[in-house]
């Protein structure tokens, strides 16, 4: 049955047997060895043929400064022929797309896309970028798996068409990965109740649109080939309410699920929402005055915060010492007991809801006069550690100084004589491990922390960030905040805080990536701690975090004609659920170097290789990351030029499907975390790197190639119309000086942030009519009356509505302080110390033609 909101709520009432022998709760302690080993053994039931061979396996190769390629021996087993049994069995009520053999048979494996090959002369075709924004690409497959196939926002791949072998790979220069965005905030969520959670017996697959029935009894595994026997209870569609018909079950037709899992899938009683805040009250921190905007949005939201009656919420501040406060039921008022021995035995007290709000009041006004300037933020975040040790849960950080006092104490390392000059950017990685030591313990408790850094020094975000990084926290950054001189930072603040709050959150969280037999995940990039090869402990998950994960062939995919991955998701609700949620993604395999060309996802390997050369920065040099961003290029288009073009031609000839690969790669050069040349403060480069690896692919696109709008004479023509409201959609314009003249206004988006740039001799009209004065140094957009208004304010606001952030929107004069910020992303122009587009293709050219 469909409740309101579209949700499928299905309880199947009969069966109670269990047929799932082991559960994921289980399969925590389960070394992946051993399951391979039961892979292995189920295999040997479908092998006719063995075979030894040599295997290669990615590595990064410093000496080139290439993501080369190593050699490793694999003993490995092929797949025969008669192994790719499909579907036999036709259910009746015509096909469904459990049917994997009529497909199959009618897909064309030279079915490449003719525009994606569409061969492009990058040194003369200057206008390149679609007029709006660019969709992920269709893998190439039957139209009924393309129909239920994992919606490309919450699970994509960088090769649409995966190659048959690790050899072919490697010719292809490109990288093979996935990118997840698997807690998004879906409008429209199936969500199955079910005693019975149907998995594969050997490799605790969850059954997907992607399997294949042998008959009505039996169903095989679509990533390790093994026939599974349906259980009774999966017989019963509660959807049509109808017997005999379990390739219509929900689970069957969607390839994103959610499970609510029966207790066998848990450890313990689910935990419930604890959200303890960390807050620091030194001098430096009254001096920004957070606290106020802190305390008033907590206040605003408290009644928002996800949970259920058995919510706590507590505080800890701290400045050389640390203050707990006794909120218990029964007081008058609430206590604050300070600990000053602070590595003695802390005062564990806990924590209900009530007083809160009494305390959030006086808070602010507590520490007003306070001369305390020193900050020791490791003992503190010691004592919230022991505070959510025996419950798990959230820890939210606010820091506004370096920390200088007691355990995890911190230096300044940055010199900014040496920011712009420096080749090498030193620093990257943390001082101390023990930021890392405590998250891995916080990790271990299913405590996460999220880090608020307000700071207009340095803070060592490198040595800090490692808190969150490995307990799968986010980290928020403020520079230069400050509650009167920075009006633009404390609407961020107070925005980002909103969300933050009132989001979706899954507690004592764990992820699996799973993929068909053959294939391998060897690294992942995101915030977690992987607790055995393929499981990432996620204490906290939450709607706004994405993942990558590099993957290599193993084996060679000979016989089959699609692979699969899917990602599992297991967590607690804030209502203290146990659920399951599931994504399915099935992708073609081909053989030849054109098709896996024709099926590039140039964004998704963007993304794939920007999260690579974070961790290629920081392991090895910045330099050496920068060189081998500009080697993928330089490789993958020699290998199309070589191995894929049949008529060489003069030019730098790309396949239309990367023609925006070399301008993403200078995109990156010139990105905050990679450039140089430039004066970046280290912990601004530092944040931008977190944000790359850990921003869902979408948003880090936006921070990667800034969207350019001319906004100035917006029309209704071609316009979207989207809820009665016209929508104007003006053209995505290259970023480059050339597009911009003083006579118009231009919107630039770069995801966090927009700026409205409004030239010197902007059309007296517009300054009016939607800036409604003639002086604009605000960062809102007034709510006037008139058509030039309403269609701004739709445009923009139809922008905003795509992320679940709010962006902070700045008006920026011809000549203001943050026309360099804006002009800083003009990526196509020469500057100083970076080439120029146009210099950069010809430097591809000289490497490809050497
Ligand atoms: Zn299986």
């Amino acid at each position: 049955m469909l409740c309101c909101f579209g949700h499928l709520l299905c309880t199947v009432h009969t069966c109670k047997t269990v047929v799932s022998t082991f559960t994921e709760a289980k399969l925590i302690s389960t070394k992946l060895i051993y399951s391979n080993l039961i892979d292995r053994q189920q295999l040997n039931h479908y092998m006719d043929s063995t075979r030894a061979s040599q295997q290669e396996g990615p590595r990064f190769d410093s000496s080139t400064s290439r993501w080369g390629w190593d050699l490793s021996v694999w003993s490995l087993y092929v797949l025969p022929v008669s192994a790719w049994v499909l579907s036999l069995y036709s259910p009746p009520g015509g096909p469904g797309p459990a049917q994997l053999s009529p497909s199959l048979a009618a897909m064309s494996l030279q079915s490449s896309t003719p525009e994606a090959l569409r061969v492009v002369n990058l040194l003369q075709e200057r206008n390149l970028l679609p007029p709006t924004p660019i969709p992920a690409p269709m893998p190439c497959l039957p139209q009924d798996l393309q129909k239920v196939n994992c919606n490309p926002e919450v699970f994509r791949c960088t090769l649409t068409s995966i190659p048959q072998t690790q050899s072919l790979l490697n010719k292809a220069k490109m990288p093979l990965g996935l990118l997840l965005h698997p807690f998004k905030d879906l409008s429209q969520l199936p969500v199955v109740t079910s005693s019975t959670i149907v998995r594969c017996r050997s490799c605790r697959t969850y059954i997907n649109p992607f399997v294949s029935f042998l008959d009505q009894r039996r169903w095989k595994c679509n990533l390790c080939y093994r026939v599974n026997d349906v259980p009774e209870e999966f017989m019963y569609n509660p959807v049509s309410r109808a017997y005999g018909e379990p390739h219509k079950r929900p689970e069957v037709q969607n390839a994103t699920i959610e499970f609510i899992a029966p207790s066998e899938y848990m450890l313990r009683p689910p935990q419930p929402a604890v959200y303890l805040f960390v807050l620091d009250v030194s001098h430096n921190a009254v001096e920004t005055g957070y606290l106020n905007v802190f305390c008033q949005s907590l206040l605003d939201n408290i009644n928002a915060l996800p949970g259920d009656s058995r919510t706590k919420v507590g505080f800890i501040t701290f400045d050389s010492t640390i203050h707990f406060y006794n909120l218990q039921e029964g007081l008058s008022q609430p206590q604050m007991l300070i600990v000053s021995d602070i590595e003695g035995e802390t005062c564990l007290i806990f924590l209900s809801i009530s007083l809160v709000q009494d305390l959030l009041k006086n808070l602010p006004n507590l520490f007003q006069k306070t001369m305390e300037t020193q900050s020791a933020l490791g003992s503190a975040l010691q004592a919230a550690f022991k505070l959510l040790s025996p419950t798990g849960g959230r820890m939210s950080v606010f820091q506004t100084q370096l920390p200088n006092l007691g355990v995890g104490a911190l230096q300044s390392r940055e010199d900014p004589n040496q920011r712009a000059s420096a080749k090498d950017i030193q620093h990257l990685s943390p001082a101390t491990d023990f930021y890392k030591k405590l998250a891995l313990d916080c990790s271990g408790q299913q405590v996460a922390v999220d880090l608020f850094l307000l700071s207009a020094q340095y803070c060592d975000l490198a040595s800090l960030g490692c808190i969150s990084r490995y307990s799968a926290g986010s980290v928020y950054y403020y520079p230069s905040y400050h509650h009167q001189h920075n009006p633009a930072q404390v609407e961020r603040f107070q925005k980002d805080l909103k969300r933050y709050l009132t989001r979706k959150i899954g507690f004592e969280a764990v992820m699996r990536i799973r993929c068909t037999k053959g294939l391998s995940i060897h690294t992942f990039h995101g915030n977690f701690f992987v607790r055995s090869t393929d499981l990432l402990s996620l204490p906290n998950v939450n709607p706004d975090a994405g993942f990558a994960v590099q993957m290599s062939i193993e084996e060679n995919l000979d016989d089959m004609q699609v692979v699969s991955f899917q990602a599992a998701l297991l967590y607690t609700s804030s209502k203290g659920e146990r659920r399951i949620r599931v994504h399915t993604l099935c992708l073609p395999v081909v053989n030849s170097l054109s098709d896996i060309f024709a099926g590039a996802d140039v964004q998704a390997i963007t993304g794939l290789l920007a999260c690579m050369a974070v961790d290629r920065s920081v392991t090895a040099s910045l330099s050496d990351a920068r060189d081998a961003m500009t080697n993928a290029a330089i490789d993958s288009l020699a290998s199309y030029r070589q191995s894929v073009l049949t008529i060489q031609q003069p030019g730098l000839l790309a396949p239309a499907c990367l023609r925006l690969f070399p301008l993403y790669i200078l995109a990156l050069l010139k990105q905050k975390a990679f450039r140089t040349g430039t004066s970046t403060r280290l912990d601004d480069r530092v944040f931008a790197m977190c944000q790359l690896k850990y921003q869902p692919l979408a948003y880090a696109m936006l921070m990667i190639h800034p969207a350019l709008y001319r906004v100035d004479d917006l029309t209704d023509e071609g316009a979207l119309n989207i809820n009665e409201r016209t929508i104007p959609q003006p053209r995505v314009l290259q970023l480059s000086v050339e597009k911009l003249n003083r006579e118009g206004a231009f919107l630039m988006d770069t995801g966090m942030i927009m700026y409205l740039w409004v030239g010197r001799n902007c059309n007296p009209n517009f300054l009016t009519q939607v800036l409604g004065v003639p002086s604009y140094t605000a960062y809102l957009l007034p709510d006037l009356d008139t058509a030039e208004s309403q269609r701004t304010r739709a445009f923009i606001g139809w922008l905003r509505d795509q992320r679940p952030f709010s962006p902070t929107l700045h008006i920026i004069k011809d000549e203001s302080q943050l026309k360099s910020s804006f002009m800083q992303n003009m990526i196509e122009d020469r500057t100083e110390a970076a080439l120029s587009y146009y210099e950069f293709l010809l430097h591809l050219q000289q490497q490809i033609s050497k």
